[in-house]
């Protein structure tokens, strides 16, 4: 009889269990903590009805995975997409933890979202899906406790709506406690000045500190890059600012090509009503989707979905610098490829942390009733993201080890020396 041996696509969560084991095994991790580390301490599926606009009722599934809180409350976004599942939420909650030790934030690591595509919904329904997700969720979020942010088609408004719903469940007089029990609000609504822009920005600043390690400068430089939401946005306005050039864009509708320079601000005006697809700009010409990570380019920014650069398209790449906005876009085998071709991955748990980290200080500006101004906030972030940036640089030349390898190795430390200090209860 014959048979037939069906390889498993690997998932997002084998990629980042592997990148873990990785280092546990080079920085030979003690072992209980590897355990502890290796799984995720909650996974929340709530299945949710919700009236529609036409009055039927369709029922939505909502996760919530919640990996470690060794080093404080979890934190991390809720995205809203149809690949959204609690495989890749535990993925997506792990990356969380390494992202905020490596930051140096009083934070633990969560992930979650729902399984829908939010084009599909009118902003009423939307609306409804958010609060009745977030009243499903109750007290498994918490402004001490877990932290939810904007994450993939999730933004200030989905946090708007989160939060009000959250506080709307408390009594009067604690309501007021709870506003951050989400980051990345409306700046009205208790937001951060600069949260929006701050994923982004981050993104910037670590190619900018890359260059400056080679004594070289932004301008001239060309990129593209994958995905032009909040995040691809952002990275190409400051970048462009810096006189890099935008000659290549992807997203789920269009591949666009213009060498000459594609106007970073003329696209996202052409966004905006669409829904953010890239799609009829006419600054630019449509190409060959399967081309795209193999133009000839300084450096590319995939800032969409994870598992974009895989062993299929890994080979194709000219470019000597790979700048992760997404999480988890490159798995193992491209990067072993990538790394072979000495191209420098600037790791996600690094590149993408400025978000984060603006959800820090939104975090604390709630909590200690302050406000704080735009220019004060991104002195802060890039502050904060410049000494991360260069202990990474730093371990990474004297151990002689890639990026990621070396930015695991210090946030895992991190929470290993938490673990030994306390012990394990009871
Ligand atoms: N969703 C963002 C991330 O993946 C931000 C998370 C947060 O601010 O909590 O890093």
């Amino acid at each position: 009889m014959e048979i037939l041996e069906v390889k498993k696509q690997k998932t997002m969560l084998d990629n980042v269990l592997e990148q873990f084991n990785k280092t546990a095994d080079s920085m030979n991790l003690n072992s209980n903590i590897r355990k502890i580390l290796s799984i995720t301490n909650n996974e929340i599926i709530i299945h949710f009805p919700v009236k529609m606009d036409n009055g039927n009722v369709e029922i939505f599934t909502g996760y919530r995975v919640q990996h470690n809180n060794a080093l404080g409350p979890y934190k991390g976004g809720l995205r809203y997409h149809p690949t959204v599942d609690v495989d890749d939420a535990k993925a997506l909650a792990m990356w969380m933890t390494w992202k905020t030790s490596l930051a140096g934030l009083p934070y633990g690591g969560a992930k979650g979202g729902i399984q829908i595509d939010p084009r599909n919904y009118s902003l009423s329904e939307l609306e409804r899906i958010t609060r009745r997700f977030t009243y499903a969720l109750g007290d498994n979020i918490g402004s001490e406790y877990d932290i939810p942010a904007p994450d993939v088609n999730t933004n200030e408004q989905t946090m708007a709506w989160m939060a009000d719903t959250f506080m709307s469940t408390k009594s009067p007089n604690e309501r007021s406690n709870h506003k951050h029990v989400v980051t990345g609000k409306p700046v009205g609504s208790g937001g951060l000045e600069g949260r929006d822009r701050a994923t982004g920005f981050g993104v910037y600043l670590t190619l900018r500190l890359l260059f400056e390690g080679r004594n070289e400068t932004l301008k001239g430089k060309k990129f593209i890059v994958q995905g032009y939401g909040n995040v691809g946005y952002w990275a190409s306005h400051f970048l462009n600012n810096d006189g890099a050039i935008l000659i290549a864009t992807q997203d789920a509708h269009a591949t666009l090509i213009n060498t000459n320079g594609i106007s970073v601000e003329d696209l996202y005006e052409h966004c905006k009503p669409r829904k953010g697809s890239t799609k009829g700009f006419e600054g630019a010409t449509e190409m060959n989707p399967d081309d795209f990570f193999g133009l000839e380019c300084d450096f590319i920014i995939p800032a969409a979905l994870g598992n974009q650069i895989t062993e299929k398209n890994a080979d194709k790449i000219k470019s000597k610098i790979i700048a992760e906005g997404a999480n988890g876009p490159i798995n193992n085998e491209a990067e072993h490829i990538l790394l072979n071709k000495n191209v420098t991955i600037i790791p996600d748990i690094l590149c993408n942390s400025g978000g984060v980290i603006g959800s820090y200080f939104e975090w604390l500006q709630n909590r200690n009733g302050e406000l704080w101004p735009l220019d004060e906030v991104m002195f802060k972030i890039e502050k904060k993201l410049t000494i991360n940036y260069k202990r990474v640089e730093k371990l990474a030349n004297t151990n002689k080890i890639d990026w990621r390898t070396a930015a695991y190795t210090i946030a895992i430390s991190r929470i290993e020396t938490a673990y030994i200090e306390r012990g394990i209860f009871p």
